[in-house]
């Protein structure tokens, strides 16, 4: 930042990035804004949107200083041309191993093919699911589709999927263009993360979850049911 003169950092919100931004807004004395879910507006002083309240309210937040760290939140709008004419520049930097001070201690591998921030499409399972060997269903309609698994808070922490698989409040949050909940009961905290996206369809045996109030399509019925026969369909559609 200093280095280069700039005066504004923007970082993907992703587990590394929010991790990175609060250390570097300290280390250059900026201002830091996080969960960032709009373009930037500069047309009276420097403004930006968030999402606040587990999603429930959008804040407009004004910087009155100099330099500012941002994270924002992936997918959070949709890429556009202006016109402008606009060169990107690839600044080279080295970074000793003695300025790291962090250690890393395990390394969770993400199975899924498709970065769980970046995919369109998310099929996402809960508790509902009764046990990892369940998965299967999840990866193999994920596979077809050409989406991304997620998970509910208690599965990572159970350790049925890994902790990169986890959206919600204390999670990643993503806004994909489809977001597939199988057997996910719908909490406040998990709305937080997922409630932004595009389409939802929820799959519950119970018709009174939480989750049916924020879906687009809702399926009342068994996991082992409904998936088995969305994959069947998705096979014949995608003729895979
Ligand atoms: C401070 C705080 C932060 C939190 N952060 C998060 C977070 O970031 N993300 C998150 O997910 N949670 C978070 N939680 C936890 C959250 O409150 C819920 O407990 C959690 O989301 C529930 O997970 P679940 O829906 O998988 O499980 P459950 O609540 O057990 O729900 C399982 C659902 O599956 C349905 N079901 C059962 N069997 C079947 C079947 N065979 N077919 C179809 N449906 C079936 C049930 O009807 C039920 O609705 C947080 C909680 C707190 C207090």
């Amino acid at each position: 930042m200093s280095a280069e003169g700039g005066d504004t950092v923007i970082i993907s919100q992703t587990y590394n990035g929010k991790s990175i931004a609060p250390l570097l807004a300290v280390k250059q004395d900026a201002a830091l804004v996080t969960g960032v879910v709009d373009m930037v507006d500069t047309t009276a002083g420097f403004s930006v949107k968030k999402t606040c309240f587990s999603s429930k309210a959008i804040g407009h937040i004004s910087i009155n200083h100099a330099k500012r760290v941002l994270t924002l939140i992936p997918n959070s709008y949709k890429i556009t041309q202006d016109g402008s004419d606009i060169t990107a520049e690839t600044v080279n930097t080295s970074v000793s191993a003695a300025d790291i001070n962090t250690t890393i201690i395990s390394t969770d591998k993400v199975t899924g093919k498709i970065p769980l921030t970046e995919a369109e499409l998310v099929v996402s399972a809960g508790r509902g699911l009764k046990g990892p060997e369940n998965w299967v269903m999840v990866e193999e309609l994920a596979d077809i589709l050409g989406a991304a698994t997620a998970c509910s808070k208690p599965v990572s922490d159970i350790g049925w999927r890994p902790h990169s698989e986890h959206v919600g409040q204390t999670g990643i949050t993503i806004k994909p263009n489809l977001y597939i909940a199988a057997g996910i009961s719908g909490a406040i905290q998990h709305l937080a993360g997922v409630g932004s996206s595009k389409v939802i369809c929820v799959i519950n045996t119970d018709p009174e979850a939480p989750f049916f109030k924020a879906a687009d399509y809702g399926i009342v019925g068994d996991v082992f049911d409904v998936l088995p026969k969305l994959i069947k369909r998705a096979r014949e559609i995608k003729g895979a």
